[in-house]
């Protein structure tokens, strides 16, 4: 049996109107099973990958249930980190403005002054990250102890971070007739032990990661070593030419590391990762949900969760440390169905983990290498073309470039193509690179070869890669590779 909408699962019409709205008409698996159990006022503790529509799952059925006639918090929602907080309070909320319930996102980094001031009224719905909420617990602003409703959502990232303990001091605190519900990309040993001391014979949800999700993605692997990777990238980046994209390091010192070195060479990159102020990560996140940066350079644990549309791109510049981060990593691109590529740099210290990654995915990833002789041509034209952009960055503010988003920067601009590359009729631009340069560059043997180099011959054989990109000029110039 199939149940086809949010109605038949026991969603009432105003939220079932609201919700299509928002062009959401259809649940999810995870929704589908979830929301009848919550209804129900059930435990439940559901094992759902990234993307997949968890926030909804647990948070229609509280708004559903949630008493807007008592001026009391009713319902607590304990996320990890700041974003996903503000990512939650923000879905929550349009949807709770229609049955009249308040919702307040309380995370650290916020003005504590003015939240307890906000709290002098409090919400029926609290998003909170454990610290912050620990924080007015002891100053008594908030007294989460006759609420109805607890989520743990992202359960195993609030593991991996830390913060079990004080997930437990803030579970110990409300009432034993709380509905509890715990959310999670993945089940370690530890969530499960949390779980079956804090639920009450919670009904399993189990959605079994879906491959397709994963096939919609083209993935490739670029061999490389660690002297040559960040050359690698450039190289990557230079040839596909990417609209939005997220690249993933393993810590956080190697993301500062690499977006001040992308930001040297030209491009609009920020950094995202935890040992940023709160006012600058926010900063960061408006920036790239508003298009004005190209390139976020991240943390797992910063970017987990987060659903940013639009992004192309996802470059594992570090092997993720497991299966499941590459799965939640590259789900960061081809969202509700829009295509999207990952690719992912390896060194020969990362084939174990590559192989267990391959087995995940159920297919050996095309693999490319890159070698120093593929590209020194390019970090030549690096070096020499950063230098033209820093007089450029002088006159010009990156909002300015924005704003004129495909115009060249420069004269030496690489034009941008398109989805469907239609046969240049011009004459062609010395800066464009053109498919067949995207083949020689990426080992591909040509159907009708011009005359190659035996060196050409020998690169590895890969997958074809057609340089797609948005149509946004990514600020960036571009020569010919060095033969
Ligand atoms: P998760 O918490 O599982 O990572 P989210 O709850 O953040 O996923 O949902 C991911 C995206 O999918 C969000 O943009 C959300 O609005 C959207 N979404 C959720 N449920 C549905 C649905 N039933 N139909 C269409 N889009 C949905
Ligand atoms: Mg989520």
């Amino acid at each position: 049996m199939t149940t086809h909408s949010f109605n038949q699962l026991g969603i009432n019409e105003t939220l079932c109107h609201a919700l299509s709205q928002h062009g959401i008409t259809k649940p999810t698996p995870v929704q589908q099973q979830a929301i009848p159990l919550l209804l129900k006022g059930r435990d439940v503790i559901a094992k759902a990958q990234t993307g997949t529509g968890k926030t909804l799952a647990f948070a229609l059925p509280i708004i559903q249930s949630i008493r807007t006639d008592k001026q009391q918090v009713q319902a607590l929602i304990l996320t990890p980190t700041r974003e996903l907080a503000i990512q939650i309070t923000a879905e929550m909320k349009k949807l709770a403005a229609v049955v009249g319930a308040k919702v307040l996102a309380c995370y650290g980094g916020q003005d504590v002054l003015a939240q307890v001031k906000k709290l002098e009224n409090p919400p029926q719905i609290i998003v909170a990250t454990p610290g912050r909420l620990l924080d007015h617990m002891r100053r008594g602003t908030i007294n989460i102890g006759p609420i109805s409703f607890l989520v743990l959502d992202e359960a195993d990232q609030m593991l991996h971070m830390g913060f079990l303990d004080e997930v437990e001091s803030i579970i110990l605190k409300t009432s034993n007739s709380r509905q509890t519900m715990l959310f999670s990309a993945t089940m370690p040993q530890q969530i499960k032990q949390l779980a079956s001391f804090y639920l009450n014979k919670p009904e399993q949800v189990d959605i079994q990661a879906e491959k397709v999700t994963v096939d919609a993605i083209k993935q490739q692997v670029i061999e490389t070593s660690d002297r040559l990777k960040q050359s690698a990238l450039l190289y990557m980046l230079q040839a596909q030419q990417p609209f939005l994209s997220v690249i993933f390091c393993r810590t956080k010192i190697r993301a500062k590391k690499l977006n001040e070195a992308l930001q040297d060479a030209g491009y609009m990159a920020d950094e995202l990762h935890g040992d940023l102020s709160q006012a600058k990560r926010e900063q960061v996140m408006r920036k790239f949900r508003d298009m004005k940066l190209q390139i976020l350079v991240a943390t797992d644990v910063a970017a987990r969760g987060l659903d940013i549309e639009g992004v192309s791109h996802v470059y594992n510049f570090d092997i993720p440390i497991d299966t499941e981060s590459y799965i939640h990593r590259i789900g960061r691109t081809g969202r509700a169905g829009n295509t999207g590529e990952a690719i992912t740099f390896v060194t020969a210290k990362d084939m174990d983990k590559l192989a267990a990654i391959e087995k995940v995915v159920g297919k050996k990833l095309p693999r490319t290498k890159l070698e120093s002789y593929h590209l020194k041509g390019l970090f030549q034209a690096d070096l020499q073309i950063s230098d033209d952009k820093r007089d450029n960055r002088k006159k010009e503010k990156p909002q300015d470039r924005t704003k004129k988003s495909n115009q060249p920067i420069n004269n030496k601009e690489i034009k941008v193509k398109t989805e469907a590359p239609k046969k240049s009729k011009t004459k062609s631009n010395p800066w464009e690179i053109t498919k067949a340069d995207l083949d020689m560059a990426m080992g591909i043997k040509n159907k009708t070869p011009k005359k190659q180099s035996s060196r050409e011959q020998s690169r590895t054989r890969a997958s074809k890669n057609e340089g797609r990109s948005g149509g946004r000029s990514n600020g960036r110039s571009g020569g010919r590779r060095g033969r």
